[in-house]
């Protein structure tokens, strides 16, 4: 598959995955000017993409995100602002002891494995199907997504795609 910046548009070269299909990146020009800009003014840089994008720590700590991210999870920009992963998320693992990345359930985690590989080895990942057992409104569901990765400056671009809800 073809990727491109989200950003500007310029080609990011190919990735494995369907031929007809396009995803996105961010490419080093627009990351520069991402982390050149002020700190309040990087959320509204990630709302370009029409879809939920998150940029986490090595530790998936959400440092910034976009306006689709909020309205997906409902929260406000203070209600997400330095949470865990499965906080945003509402992942059923990270109210038990340790918390989220601390429980032995943890190991197995497609979201936060995908984005650790991504901070250590700098390769981006694309379109990984994630599944997460959440809470929401004291009932437990399984939601699905696909989700990619790519390095930019110590962060992690964590995008968020088709999200579902399994019931
Ligand atoms: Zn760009």
């Amino acid at each position: 598959m073809k990727v491109e910046c989200g950003w500007c548009g310029i080609s990011m070269g190919e990735r494995p995955g369907p031929e007809n299909e396009v995803s996105h990146g961010m490419c080093s020009d627009c990351a520069f000017r991402m982390l050149s800009r002020q700190e309040g003014s990087i959320n509204s840089f990630l709302d370009k993409m029409d879809y939920p994008v998150l940029l986490v720590d090595s530790d998936v700590n959400l440092k910034y995100e976009n306006r689709m991210l909020r309205e997906l999870t409902g929260k406000n920009e203070q209600q997400l602002e330095e949470r865990k992963g499965g906080e945003v998320f509402e992942c059923v693992n990270w109210r038990k002891p340790g918390g989220c990345g601390k429980t032995i359930h943890c190991s197995g985690c497609t979201l936060r494995n995908t984005v650790e590989k991504t901070y250590l080895s700098g390769k981006p990942s694309t379109d990984v199907k994630t599944t997460l057992k959440v809470v929401t409104e004291n009932e437990e569901k399984q939601i699905s997504s696909f989700i990619s990765t790519q390095k930019v400056g110590d962060y992690v671009l964590l995008s968020v795609r088709k999200f579902k809800v399994d019931g």
